[in-house]
């Protein structure tokens, strides 16, 4: 796309457009969304659906047994054949069970627009639609064909979407991922950390404390000294922690423990990191002669490296600059699903959607007047891969 002027135009037709778009987001908030209500996330999707619907584009319904339906729409130029595909990924589940509205209404005030879902990420789904808006408006020719993929279970690991966002992200060029940006400057997310879970149970033998100290193995012990050891493993330079979160064992103060087990949050930045962790992990032996050690888990999702959103960010940096907007970017701690598509090798950009704060508690907001130009971005970045 060689004009430079072409966010900005796109910037101007959206701009007049920000009523329309919390509007909008209004409908999509009061539609309370928990991951764990399938007949709320069905209505929400149905109203997400019934927006999309006036938008043009095929929309279609994947249904779903024991989650919200999904919902897929895919917009083509008509004209011409599309030269590959681009996903454009998001979550319309919240993490807030049906009825929280009445405590935490969604409400505009100011400069922000309040309420459960909001920054994370119904208005990322919104300005996603107003962007589709704005390159039809602009007659904008599309050389790829995009899929939208909106899910129902981000929320809680994705395990009944994955297969499907999946399948979509090996048919891409690219994923761009409508997750909140970080920030009150909006960041780019163009790295994430892996995480991972594991558990380690010290097996020991029990034995009376002042009788026949002799014949117990102590598993607090054992599990104690593994602890300080994996604790070393930590690097924050690096991007690698080690989180020992929950431990449990033991009975009463006379009895020598026979079991003991912790478990630990893992995380790290790079894929030969994870590996390396999970091994170590694995090849823990015990300390104490007689004690016998369990190890299970490990990471659940990849890391996102920033080596796959290089490339994207800097076209997004580009357009952004068009608009005289600086864009930055960061890494984070947490995953989304733009780390399973990452780790499928295909170019991911991540945090493209909302600006605001509070995600996942009662303070949840975005800032209403970043809606415009961050649409634009989208639009702009979807004209020109
Ligand atoms: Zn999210």
């Amino acid at each position: 796309m060689a004009d430079v002027n072409f966010p900005k135009k796109l910037l101007q037709f959206l701009k007049p457009r920000l009523q329309q778009m919390l509007a909008t987001l209004g409908r999509f908030v009061t539609a309370e969304s928990p991951s764990l209500e399938k007949a709320a996330a069905d209505r929400c999707c149905g109203v997400i659906a019934e927006e999309w619907g006036k938008q043009g584009g095929r929309v279609e319904r994947i249904k779903q047994k024991h989650r919200g339906d999904l919902l897929r729409i895919t917009h083509a130029s008509g004209k011409s054949r599309p030269m590959g595909q681009v996903l454009v990924l998001g979550h319309y589940d919240t993490v807030y069970s049906t009825g929280t509205l009445a405590r935490m209404p969604f409400r505009v005030k100011g400069g922000t627009a309040y309420g459960p879902g909001t920054f994370d990420m119904k208005a990322g789904i919104v300005q996603a639609l107003f962007a589709v808006q704005a390159l039809q408006q602009a007659e904008t020719p599309l050389r790829k064909r995009f899929v939208f993929l909106w899910t129902s279970d981000e929320e809680i690991g994705s395990e009944a979407s994955r297969k499907f966002f999946e399948t979509e992200a090996r048919r891409s060029d690219a994923v761009f991922v409508l997750e909140p940006s970080f920030g009150p400057r909006g960041l780019l997310k163009t790295a994430r950390k892996g995480v991972g879970e594991a558990e380690l149970i010290v097996h020991g033998r029990a034995s009376h404390a002042g009788l026949a100290p002799q014949e117990g193995i102590n598993a607090i012990h054992e599990l104690a000294r593994q602890l300080a050891r994996i604790e070393k493993w930590s690097d924050l330079r690096r991007g690698v922690t080690i989180n020992a979160g929950v431990i449990e064992g033991g009975t009463r103060t006379n009895v020598i423990p026979e079991r003991a087990r912790a478990v630990l949050d893992l995380r790290a930045l790079r894929v030969s990191d994870m590996r390396s962790l999970e091994d170590r992990l694995h090849e823990l032996r015990p300390l104490q002669i007689g004690a016998r050690l369990e190890i299970t888990g490990g990471f659940d999702r990849p890391p996102l490296e920033s080596k796959m959103s290089a490339a994207l960010f800097e076209r997004a940096r580009l357009l952004a600059s068009q608009m005289n907007l600086t864009l930055g970017e960061c890494t984070v701690g947490g995953g989304s699903d733009g780390n399973f598509t990452a780790a499928l090798g295909i170019p991911t950009l991540d945090g493209l959607g909302a600006v605001g704060d509070g995600a996942h508690s009662s303070r949840e907001h975005i800032l209403i007047n970043t809606m415009p130009t961050r649409t634009a971005l989208l639009a702009a970045l979807l004209a020109d891969i």
